[in-house]
Order: C-alpha cells, then structure tokens, then sequence
C-alpha cells in the first residue's frame, strides 16, 4: 500500500463527464489498495474567467478581494469530485485550503505556503477515505484567503505529499508527460521517461509550462517523487509511465541536451549612452526591483568614451510599466536615451549533458546562424544556454534545434 497524492489540472476536470473520468481513475487507483489524496485546479478556463470579471470591476483589482473570488474556482470542483466519488460507491471528503489549514504568508495572489496541517486528512486516510484538496490557495495567519500563483494548484500538490511524506506524486495533465519541446511546433518531439530535477526546474523557469517552477523548487526541497502522467488516456488500457523527475543523473549514456524551452513572453529594454562608472547597474535595477518587477538576462557593453549600453528582459506583460520607470530615471542616471522591443522571445537548450560535452553553444549558435537568426541575448547556466531572438523566428528557431540536437530520435 502506498499514499499517493494525485493531481488534476484545469482541462482534466474541464466538464462533468471529465470529472467522473477523474473519478473512476482514483477509483481504480484505491482499488489497489493504495491511500490518496487527490488535489485539483479549477474548471478550465475558469480562473481567467474569474479574473476578467474582477477586471470589469476594477482595473487592477485589490488583491486581498481578487483572492476571495478566486480560491471559488477550485471549491467548486473539489465538491463535483466528492459527489462524483460517491455516486462511485467511495468515500470521500473534500477539503477548501483554509479548512485543511495550508497555511500561507499574506502576499494575496502570490502567497508562499508556510505550512500544513495534515491531523484530519491523515484522520480521513485511516477511515479508508478519499481526501480531496481544492489546489491553489490557502490561509494566512489573520485568517484571509490567500491564493499561490498561476499554476499554482501543482504545488498543492507537492507541498501536500511532502507534508504527508507520500510515496508519490501524480501530476496529471493534458499532455502524457514531459515532452523534448512543444508537440504542436515540432510534431517529432518526444515524451522523456526521465528528467533530472535540475533540468526541469530549467524548463520550468524557461517557459516550459507543463509543471509550476515552485512545485518544482518544493519538489527539489523535500526530495518529492514526482510524476507527469496524462488524465486524458483511455481507463482501460494499460498506464503510460508518463516522466518521472529523478534525483540522479541515470548511469546510462545521456543526450546531452534533453529539451528546448521557449518563452514568448519577453520584452527587452535599453538604457542607451549611460555614464560608465560604478553603482550604474544599481540605479537602473533599482527603481525596477522596487516595482516587483522581475528582471531575467542583464548585458552591459564594454565601455567606450565613458559611456555604455545596458539592456535587460523582463516579461512582456510588464514591458510598459519598466519603460515609464526608466524614463523617470533617464535625466537623474544621465542616459542619452531607452529603446525597448516587445517582440522578441527566448529559446533556451536545457541539459545536464552540457557539463561534459564542450561545443554546446557553438553548435546552437551555428544552427540559429545557418537560418540567418540574429541572436538579440545570450545567457547561459551549467546546464542551460538561452538566446533571445526576434519572436518571428520563434517557431523556426525551436525546430532546427530540436533536430541539431537530434531530439527527435529515440534514445537508446
Ligand atoms: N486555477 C489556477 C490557475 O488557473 C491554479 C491551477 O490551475 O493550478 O492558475
Ligand atoms: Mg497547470
């Protein structure tokens, strides 16, 4: 007998057929034998849904209040997935996350979880119960509903099976796995059986957005098994392995790439003509962090006549905002002027191979260049090299590649 903890995301509890779908797959899961605990995400569609009507409301809307609304959405489907259980014949109770009691810091609409009670769902897995958590949200000190991020019901989902110590954790999704790159740009992709930890946090941070980056970061903390599996597969064949997040690079010949990330998302800024001396960096980023506005690649040019160019990305979405603080900084820093493009995009090649194989970047700049792309960026990690390129070539980009990197054969 193992404690699994299960979870479901958006499309697979999209409809009430999908539901009883999820519902039957626990039920096959608790008939053999095994504890769940199952976690899952709003209705698809439903939390952008929520959103936009808060949004009519209020441009920007009061977080604490945005958060009330929100946490909705999964309190919803945590109740159609309990009835759902017992028109199965099982027992099951499900569970807001202020009633288990996650409790989370009070950063409303991004709150981290500090920690879990798990005496009752540990009460109900004893009474042979089916224990479902609504993903996403949680409870501060003060008592407010809090809620964990976009994607953030996968950290539930982690954060509860580390609490629990379960064997496992399932994420299942739309998709059977971790694949090499997107299927719908590049139809030869691949499902991966395994992923290294490090590597899927990477891809998690680069765009990748099968698994939440701080379910991965948890996962990474508390040594949690995790699993990608498909919700959508057929009950009565037999189960896809989907891909396991390992711990240990496998002892076998690795590829030495094993994925290429893309993120449509960016926007580039740049502080033209800037007075080369210490603390530039400072007063540039400065006003930008005091924003809450996250900051990704950073290049500063070589000086020349005591002047230099600094360029920065940061997500698209947040393009506007650092545009008009570095205008307000432009006279006090002395910069001749900002330039900015919000077409541009990064495409990363992720490996734990990278380590030992020099000639990785040559080998990606060598490709990109053979289709006549301009590298914009570049950044690299141990295990990662990241271009930023004009998002036309996006596309193009993601599958020469994937094929360079021969992702598209089977391994071994
Ligand atoms: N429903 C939330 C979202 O759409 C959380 C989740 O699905 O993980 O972001
Ligand atoms: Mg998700």
């Amino acid at each position: 007998m193992a404690l699994i903890v299960q979870k479901y995301g958006g499309t697979s509890v999209g409809t009430p057929e999908r539901i009883m779908n999820v519902a039957r797959r626990v039920a096959k899961w608790k008939a053999r034998g095994h504890q769940l605990v199952v976690v899952v995400s709003a209705m698809s569609g439903e939390t952008n849904r929520l959103i936009g009507l808060a949004k009519e409301i209020q441009a920007s809307p009061d977080p604490r209040e945005l958060d009330v609304m929100l946490s909705t959405g999964e309190q919803v489907t945590i109740g159609l997935l309990a009835m759902a259980l017992k028109e199965l014949g099982i027992q099951a109770r499900s569970y807001t996350g202020a009633q288990v009691k996650i409790l989370t810091d009070s950063t409303f609409t991004k709150a981290r979880i500090l920690s879990i009670d798990d005496e009752a769902l540990r009460a109900d897995l004893d009474n042979d119960m089916v224990v479902i958590v609504a993903g996403f949200q949680g409870v501060d000190a003060d008592g407010n509903l809090t809620t964990l991020g976009r994607g953030g019901s996968d950290t539930t989902g982690v954060a509860l099976a580390a609490a629990l110590k379960a064997d496992e954790c399932q994420i299942y999704t739309d998709v059977d796995g971790v694949y090499t790159t997107d299927p719908r740009i590049v139809p030869e992709a691949r499902r991966l059986d395994t992923i290294t930890f490090e590597e899927m946090l990477e891809m998690a941070s680069l765009g990748s957005k099968v698994l939440q980056i701080r379910s991965v970061e948890f996962a990474g903390k508390y040594k949690v098994k995790l699993r990608v599996l498909s919700s959508l597969e057929d009950l009565d064949k037999e189960e896809s392995p989907g891909t396991l997040i390992t711990f240990e690079e496998s002892p076998m010949e690795q590829p030495v790439i094993s994925g290429i990330a893309f993120n449509r998302d960016e926007a580039k800024l740049t502080v033209l003509g800037v007075p080369d001396r210490p603390g530039i960096a400072y007063q540039i980023l400065g006003p930008i962090a005091e924003a809450n506005i996250d900051v990704d690649m950073i290049i500063q040019n070589v000086g020349h006549d005591g002047s230099t160019d600094f360029s920065f990305t940061v997500n698209r979405g947040e393009y506007a905002k650092a545009l008009a603080i570095l205008e307000n900084v432009k006279e006090h820093i002395g910069a001749r002027a900002i330039t900015g493009d919000n077409k541009i995009c990064k495409v990363s090649a992720v490996g734990v191979g990278m380590r030992s194989h020099p000639g990785i970047a040559s080998k990606m700049f060598r490709t990109l260049a053979e289709e006549g792309i301009n590298i914009q960026m570049i950044s690299t990690s141990e295990i990662k090299i990241s271009v930023v390129v004009d998002e036309k070539y996006l596309e193009l980009a993601v599958r020469v590649l994937h094929k360079a990197f021969d992702l598209d054969k089977a391994t071994a």
